[in-house]
């Protein structure tokens, strides 16, 4: 395949949305597969929903899923901006054209004018109310007023927007990559406006222009964004583009849990599962958002979980880094049908990943949870994640599950001491705490063998006594392999722990 220029255009209208997030990876894969360009532009023209903080978010929340951006806003290029309120020029000269050639016209209708025409349709029983080919003869522009009427009120300020001139009756087609042929009529198009009384175009005037001047091959977005792109194609044909409009792909809805209904952050709320990459304070409520890094996903799992929503390999194989996910990838593979947005593969994605991760990797993220006060050598944190790794959903698991290797235990499994803490178990635990304490250096095996040695003595069974050593060394009644766990914390931790716990626990 030819190098495809693609782009990622979110609006910075609040957190990135994990939809979005998935919308970014398509992209990032067709790109890297060609060796084309992944572009980040902003589309920041709606003033009105500016979050501030927004931008910089999305920049972050792309660079921690592993994104590069080659070419856009935090990187520039050959077509800067790439942010849209810094392009009003360049849109207002393809509205004037427009104009010129009679596709679009001046609007001067108040909000009262257009509130009560709507409502002068619905009186009259029609089911669309809509600015259209239908309605705009009995409207305030310059196709019903004399242009010296429209010139007076262009000179004197009077307040416009500029509207598309939607043909009267004309089927639309375009060709989808995802979704086959499209076609509409242009009945259901409405006369959109293009350039707003603030003087910044719309998001379909915008977005159209910029496709076209950064020479944008392919564009994958939401489904959301389909019942728009009839109307682009229309800009491409009135602008002369035709021949370089992109080629589209819409991609599909991302479901709730349960694949009933499109997924909403009211869902992610309720069953207490993130939906934006990072964690996000609300500017104006300070309400925090988690995001899934803060919940202790890694990138890569993020990654490779959200490439599954929608798009599959037609192999079995489902864990794909991101060099094998932008060689298998392929938009021809992506269904029409929503991807039910299941946390619980997240989660399994996630395990996956950190199962497969270096100790060294892993270690950092025990090393950074570690409760204050305690001390942990680069060495020691890489063998308890080595231990722990296979237990762990989360990053932060370590830290909860390596608390005993920082801690002694304060309390002990009430349940196995009542059913294990008994003579037998006595009589082991005090010999093998005597054997330990002459020992110097402590590995598993040599744990393993001292053990093995105690019991035989005493002709006690080394399997009876497991659970009271355990609860002894962790008071917990089930947690990792025991023997390496008492290799890292060393002979006289393990004795002084026994000890203690001889002289707590009350002997059943
Ligand atoms: N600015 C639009 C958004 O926020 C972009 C849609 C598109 O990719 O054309 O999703």
């Amino acid at each position: 395949m030819k190098p495809v220029r693609v782009r990622f255009a979110p609006s910075p209208t609040g957190a990135l949305h994990i939809g979005g997030v998935r919308t970014a990876i398509y992209n990032y894969l067709l790109a890297k597969q060609t060796n084309g360009t992944m572009i980040l532009r902003i589309e920041d023209t709606d003033q009105t929903r500016f979050v501030p903080g927004a931008e910089e978010y999305i920049l972050k929340a792309l660079e921690w899923v592993g994104i590069k951006i080659d070419e856009g806003v935090g990187v520039g290029g050959p077509h800067a901006p790439y942010r849209q309120s810094e392009r009003k020029s360049i849109y207002h000269q393809y509205a004037q054209q427009l104009l010129a050639d009679g596709n679009a016209y001046y609007a001067f209708d108040t909000e009262d004018e257009l509130e009560a025409m709507r409502n002068r349709l619905k009186a009259a029983g029609s089911s669309n109310q809509q600015y259209s080919a239908t309605t705009r003869m009995m409207m305030d522009n310059s196709l019903t007023l004399p242009e010296s009427e429209v010139q007076r009120k262009l000179e004197s300020g009077h307040p416009y927007v500029i509207r598309l001139k939607v043909p009267d009756s004309e089927e639309i087609h375009l060709h989808d990559l995802i979704r086959g042929e499209v076609n509409v009529h242009t009945s259901q198009i409405d006369d959109k406006v293009l350039m707003k009384s603030d003087g910044m175009p719309t998001y379909h005037l915008a977005n159209v222009v910029d496709d076209y001047l950064m020479q944008i091959t392919h564009v994958i977005r939401g489904e959301e964004w389909l019942p728009s792109a009839p109307l682009h194609v229309l800009l491409y044909r009135f602008l002369g583009w035709e021949k370089q409009m992109p080629q589209f792909a819409h991609l599909p809805l991302l479901l709730k849990p349960d694949g009933n209904g499109k997924l909403s952050k009211r869902d992610a709320d309720k069953a207490g599962f993130p939906l934006f990459p990072l964690n996000w304070i609300d500017p104006t409520s300070g309400e925090l958002s988690k995001g899934f890094r803060e919940s202790g996903y890694l990138p890569d799992a993020l990654l490779n979980f959200l490439a599954f929503l929608g798009w599959n390999p037609g192999t079995e194989q489902e864990i794909f880094s991101l060099q094998e996910l932008t060689a298998a990838f392929s938009v021809d593979r992506i269904g029409k049908a929503g991807a039910r947005f299941d946390i619980h593969k997240a989660q399994w994605f996630n395990q996956q990943y950190l199962k497969n991760k270096s100790n060294e990797a892993l270690a950092a993220y025990l090393l950074a949870a570690l409760p204050p006060g305690a001390t942990c050598t680069p060495n020691k944190a890489e063998k308890i994640c080595g231990l722990l790794k296979d237990r762990v959903t989360f990053t932060h698991d370590f830290a909860l599950q390596a608390q005993f290797f920082f801690e002694a235990p304060t309390a002990y499994d009430q349940h196995v001491v009542s059913k294990r803490w008994n003579d037998d178990a006595i009589k082991v635990l005090t010999a093998y705490s005597h054997a330990l304490s002459s020992l110097t250096g402590l590995t598993a095996e040599v744990a393993k063998t001292t053990l093995e040695n105690v019991t035989a003595t005493l002709g006690i069974g080394t399997g009876k006594i497991l659970q009271a050593l355990r609860v002894a060394i962790s008071g917990a009644a089930s947690g990792p392999d025991l023997m390496v766990s008492m290799e890292i914390l060393g002979a006289p931790e393990v004795a002084a722990r026994i000890n203690r716990a001889l002289s707590t626990l009350p002997k059943v």
